[in-house]
């Protein structure tokens, strides 16, 4: 589930990224009520097997939820909880109708397992807490698993040769309205890209999440603003910034 809104006395609205149908909506009735039968399974994040019941309208109803996957350490971490809101509404926003992408679904899972697995859940004790990699709610996870968005999306931005002219060398800038990294004589309309942000975009879109990249502030940076002007020049989408201002400093 990507989001609940309240609804009328009882309901909820949920929003939610399923495999085969893409972003749907629908209604959970009496979801608010004490006794409701859904309980709590239906909360923002967790992953769910649910029965849905489609009438007339565009809104489905739901009308049975297991939860395959609640992720339980990922709520009781600020960070991670953000991480999650960010990567889920970064989703609904790219990947906004009913045409499915498996691939994004899973993509979405293991970003929330990821979290999950990393996140500083007060009651482990320190041994059990993966110590040997930085925060999954850190920036560059989170711009990694918005490259692998856009190129699930057929937006990734064009990296092994300049998108003005296929020069392979000298790529010193980024041009969104070309679609990638630009050489030094076709950077009219592009900003600078340090080699650790083109090293960072190659390599978080060709390995897994897990072993997502890392790359200094100033080039992260860059990754954004890059990923950002390529979203809104050629898919007139605005994502959340990547990570909270905590998270950054
Ligand atoms: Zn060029």
């Amino acid at each position: 589930m990507l989001r609940s809104l309240r609804y009328g006395e009882a309901d909820r609205i949920l929003h939610l990224y399923t495999p085969g149908r893409g972003r749907v909506s629908a209604i959970a009735k009496g979801v608010r009520r004490a006794r409701s039968r859904f309980g709590g399974r239906l909360e923002p994040f967790f992953r769910l097997q649910l029965d849905l019941h489609e009438g007339r309208g565009e809104l489905l109803t739901v009308t049975g939820a297991q939860t395959v996957e609640a992720y339980a350490r990922l709520r009781s971490d600020a960070r991670a909880l953000d991480a999650a809101a960010r990567a889920c509404d970064a989703v609904g926003r790219l990947f906004e109708t009913d045409e499915p992408h498996p691939n994004v679904f899973n993509l979405l899972c293991r970003r929330l397992s990821l979290l999950d697995e990393h996140s500083s859940d007060v009651s482990r004790s320190a041994e059990d807490r993966p110590a040997d990699r930085r925060s999954a709610s850190s920036r560059a996870d989170a711009l990694a698993f918005r490259l692998k968005l856009m190129l699930a999306a057929g937006l990734a931005p064009q990296l092994g040769a300049c998108a003005g002219c296929g020069e392979r060398e000298h790529l010193v800038g980024f041009s969104a309205a070309s679609g990638g990294v630009v050489c030094g004589a076709c950077e009219a309309v592009s900003f600078p890209l340090d080699p650790d942000a083109y090293r960072f975009m190659t390599d978080a879109l060709g390995l897994p999440l897990a072993e997502a990249p890392d790359a200094p502030q100033q080039a992260l940076g860059q990754v954004e603003r890059a990923i950002a002007e390529t979203l809104e020049h050629h898919a007139h989408v605005r994502l959340m910034p990547a990570a909270s201002a905590g998270t950054i400093a």
